[in-house]
């Protein structure tokens, strides 16, 4: 069964048509020049309603058209079978797929208050974990694990593999209902605050053959309980602790440097990290692996954090080492990857 290309591009027309090559300017809500009638001054306009559509008072006659037309006049599309085929490329969504997950807009919740819940965050994030089971060989998070980190021997403890966890896309319309867009293996590790606190799951998407699931988002954070400072507490600290970005890294560079690896998720976090009180004293030396990542907007996200940490870890009485790949654009997966298949 294909995943619906109108729930996927619903409210992203924005970003599928510029990536298709159309210049953000006609994705405004003031009235502008036309891109398919000739120019005009004022005749076209977008508008963020009915998940994105647009209206020319010259080629459309003043009424709205939605996205799947506006990307079929855009690259020449006769069938709207084209248009919705694209739309779940550009997700990264491949055809051949479509046989292994039953995907559909399977039900949906009544509708519910955006607000953050930390008693319900706290519930279900329990029971997701709780009905995951310890990692083993052959299932989906072993075979992507082996994918993205060749060289892992042991998957450890607070990674666990849920074989059917469900997926919701967020409301289609402010105020509406999440979406179910179906139910798919998973690889879950559990945040703990400074405190050893639950405070949030982290969940990877995945098929049967442990690649990424086709969804919009295979990497998914819970809503969690509000705390933004958390780490995916890989392994046991001893006198040395890791940390880092992302889970592939930690568990990558937990294997090439034989020590524990802790994962932050992102470098904002990772850029606060602070050591659990209960291993003040234990903890004399603290590696901050960067993910040695592209300039994006002349910055260096990864990079940036690590020396943050790295100045807060000396305030901490830690000695710290910053390490990072030779080369731009890799991360220690990649270089993992790279020398097992020396
Ligand atoms: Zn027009």
């Amino acid at each position: 069964m294909l995943i619906n290309a109108e729930v996927l591009a619903r409210d992203r027309w924005p970003d599928i048509l510029t990536a298709a090559g159309v210049d953000k300017s006609y994705f405004r809500a003031s009235n502008g020049p036309c891109p398919f009638c000739g120019e005009g001054v004022d005749r076209y306009r977008w508008a963020n309603k009915h998940g994105g559509v647009y209206v020319c008072s010259v080629c459309t006659e003043g009424k709205y058209r939605n996205g799947f037309d506006f990307l079929s006049r855009h690259k020449g599309f006769q069938a709207f079978a084209d248009a919705a085929n694209y739309v779940r490329a550009h997700f990264g969504i491949n055809g051949s797929l479509d046989d292994q997950v039953v995907v559909k807009r399977l039900a949906q919740e009544p509708k519910r208050s955006t607000a953050v819940d930390p008693q319900k965050s706290l519930a279900r994030m329990t029971r997701q974990w709780d009905q995951a089971v310890a990692v083993t060989p052959g299932d989906a998070v072993h075979r992507y694990l082996c994918n993205r980190v060749p060289g892992v021997t042991s998957v450890p403890s607070e990674v666990r593999y849920h074989p059917s966890l469900e997926y919701w896309n967020p409301p289609a319309e402010q105020g509406g209902s999440p979406v179910l867009l179906g139910r798919f293996a998973a690889m879950l590790v559990r945040g703990f605050d400074v405190h050893g606190n639950l405070v949030q799951l982290h969940k990877t998407y995945l098929d049967q053959e442990g690649h990424k699931a086709p969804v919009p988002h295979a990497k998914k954070t819970d809503q969690g309980v509000g705390s933004n400072s958390f780490a995916l507490r890989l392994g046991t600290p001893t006198d040395t602790l890791g940390v880092c970005e992302g889970i592939e890294t930690a568990i990558a560079s937990s294997v090439m440097r034989n020590i524990p690896v802790w994962s932050c998720h992102s470098s904002s976090i990772l850029a606060n990290f602070e050591l659990p009180t209960i291993f003040d004293g234990l903890v004399k030396r603290l590696i901050i692996f960067t993910d040695s990542d592209e300039i994006k907007n002349g910055r260096r996200a990864g990079e940036e954090a690590a020396k943050t940490l790295a100045d807060r870890a000396k305030k901490m009485g830690l000695r710290s080492l910053i390490v990072r790949p030779a080369k731009v654009g890799t991360d220690f997966a990649d270089l993992c990857r790279n020398s097992a298949s020396v």
